[in-house]
């Protein structure tokens, strides 16, 4: 239709009677794509939720297309060809995988819920289970949705479903070409498609009669949107499966204690292939001659290593190198980040601040450090102390696209490249087979960092890591932590964990109550300021929901502009929700379950 004269694409949400106050004009022509009343009423609940609007709700998914006129015969077409198809699947022997009786059992398990949580090992065969249940899906004439985290979308992961389906399947992430989205749309369109498989945007395509949904890699904080509207996929799988009855199944070997909390869980507790890891603590702060030395030996050898350095956050954190304990907000349990140019040391949940310390509250010892090793120190050393050893820097600075990405496994695969060196990302989803060393670096300061699931990252982290090694042979991880008590407790034995941190979790923070957090951004720092503490003042009216702290956010500026928050808590999300929706103005943004608080 015209609008300033200009012809504008729009969707019609509903019908409604011609107004008599205003001119309107004819639509003009009526395109062949729509969105689905199922589509619409989950972007309602999305915009609701998570506090966008309705378009940009919409805006996630890709609208169904019309069938072409002429629809009666086209149908006819249709259904006899879908017909011959499922005969023809029906006949096709899927080359399904063999399933172990341990798999076999988990499997059938899964068939008798409609949503569960498969627990299983690295190594423990879950993408056979996944595999077997698509297969059942699309013969019960279903499709099915495959979500995993984008970095998991690699070669491996494409050749093991093509195997079994084919073309009928497609891979769909963020960085595909114009032309590969609209292939593969069409494919989507001419029901050519029985899997999609692929990030956070999977679940919107137009993909119809699903009914299957996966989410791998469940505890992943990438499901989690950094954007408007900023929903969370696995939550989202969940809701959107009980709203059109699929299945859904989150999977993972560290499961997100949120997950664990809620769904069924279905154990798949033994390793595929059983090999043996020895583990190693060891203290200190930085990479050392011992580790060289052990690098070296395994290099000589003919033997591939990881090395993991902790990504370095905004943040530095004042920490104990004999206890490995990070100061704590005696508040809110979260490590208190280093404000050193205004010498104090602050809660980014709270605002509650103190001056710098130089002695450990928990051990006497003097002094604090607050240093760590980035990758391209570690990796100077390295290349410095054993000049013939190749290395992969695996990080976010070097691996920038997908090419780069499947460069680097490749080269690593074909022995071309020794050492895996890298930051979180060495944690997902990769199999390395031949990796025998792990050195982990530094992880106790992920335990104090200002996050309430630091201890849950740390772990999950830390087992992740420990996964991609000793898939085909033995191997050594070496660990360095203060903390060894604590790791070695549930090292192997995740579940330990998840049950303990219930107790530290449960009259603060998520499944246990929930958080949402309003970030205020302007130009001006004053108005900023004003912002926030109207908001606060009007929040003060629902006695139900816990203003935790508000003020300066962590990082104060971005692109120019000032940055405030306010972390908010309630028992109930209702009410949470009620409080926001009061208070919600185009000024503010706000994050409903947050998982990152920078
Ligand atoms: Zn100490
Ligand atoms: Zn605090």
């Amino acid at each position: 239709m015209p609008v300033h004269s200009k012809i504008k694409l729009a969707m019609v949400l509903k019908e409604v009677e011609k107004p008599e106050d205003f001119k309107t004009f004819e639509i003009s022509t009526i395109k062949d794509s729509y969105y689905s009343s199922t589509q619409i009423e989950i972007a309602k609940f999305i915009s609701t939720y998570y506090f966008s609007s309705l378009g940009e709700a919409l805006g996630l998914f890709i609208p169904r297309r019309r069938l072409p006129t002429h629809q009666d015969v086209k149908l006819e077409e249709i259904s006899e060809k879908k017909e011959s198809l499922n005969g023809a699947l029906g006949n096709a022997p899927y080359e399904l995988p063999k399933l172990s009786s341990d798999q076999e059992k988990a499997y059938q398990e899964i068939l008798t819920k409609d949503r569960s949580l498969l627990f299983g090992v690295t190594g423990s065969g879950k993408t056979e289970i996944f595999i077997s249940l698509m297969a059942k899906t699309i013969k019960e004439g279903k499709r099915a949705i495959f979500l995993i985290p984008e970095i998991s979308l690699t070669p491996q992961m494409q050749n093991r479903l093509e195997k079994y389906f084919g073309n009928r399947v497609v891979m769909w992430h963020s960085k595909l070409t114009k032309n590969q989205k609209d292939r593969y749309l069409n494919a989507i369109y001419s029901d050519e498609i029985d899997i999609v498989a692929g990030a956070r945007s999977a679940l919107f395509t137009p993909l119809k009669d699903i009914g299957l949904i996966i989410v791998d890699e469940e505890h992943d904080d990438s499901y989690k949107s950094m954007m408007k509207p900023r929903y969370h996929a696995r939550d989202m799988a969940v809701y959107i499966g009980n709203k059109i009855g699929a299945k859904v199944v989150l999977a993972s070997a560290t499961p997100s204690l949120a997950s664990y909390y809620k769904y069924d869980v279905i154990r798949l507790s033994k390793p595929f292939i059983q090999t043996k890891k020895r583990y190693f603590f060891v203290e200190g702060t930085t990479l050392t001659n011992a580790m060289i030395k052990r690098l070296n030996y395994n290099f000589k050898t003919d033997e591939q290593s990881l090395l993991f350095v902790p990504t370095r956050g905004n943040f530095k954190y004042l920490y104990c190198q004999k206890c490995g304990v990070t100061h704590l907000c005696p508040f809110c349990s979260v490590g208190m980040a280093l404000h050193r140019n205004v010498r104090h040391l602050k809660c980014h949940y709270c605002n509650y601040t103190e001056a710098i310390r130089e002695t450990c509250t928990h051990c006497g010892h003097t002094p604090l450090t607050s240093q760590r090793m980035g990758t391209v120190e570690a990796k100077e050393m390295i290349e410095h102390s054993i000049p013939d050893m190749v290395v992969e820097q695996f990080d976010r600075d070097s691996i920038t696209t997908p090419s780069k990405l499947k460069k680097a496994l490749k080269r690593f695969e074909a022995k071309e490249s020794h050492l895996l060196l890298g930051t979180q990302m060495l944690s997902k989803g990769h199999d390395y087979a031949n990796i025998t060393l792990s050195i982990i670096l530094g992880i106790d300061y992920l335990l104090g960092i200002s996050d309430y699931r630091a201890r849950e990252r740390a772990m999950s982290l830390l087992i992740q890591i420990a996964g991609r090694s000793g898939r085909a042979k033995s191997a050594d991880v070496i660990i360095q932590s203060a903390n060894q008590d604590f790791f070695e407790l549930y090292l192997n034995n995740y579940e330990a964990f998840l049950k303990d941190e219930m107790f530290f979790v449960e009259d603060m923070y998520p499944p246990f109550r929930s958080l949402a957090r309003i970030l205020i951004s302007h130009l001006k720092e004053d108005k900023a300021s004003k912002v926030t503490l109207d908001i606060v003042t009007k929040l003060k009216e629902f006695k139900e929901v816990e203003i935790v702290g508000h003020g300066k956010a962590p990082i104060e500026r971005i692109a120019n502009k000032f940055r405030f928050n306010i972390l908010l808590r309630s028992e109930k999300r209702s009410t949470l929700l009620r409080a926001l929706h009061y208070v919600n103005n185009p000024a503010i943004e706000i994050d409903m379950d947050p998982v990152e608080f920078s």
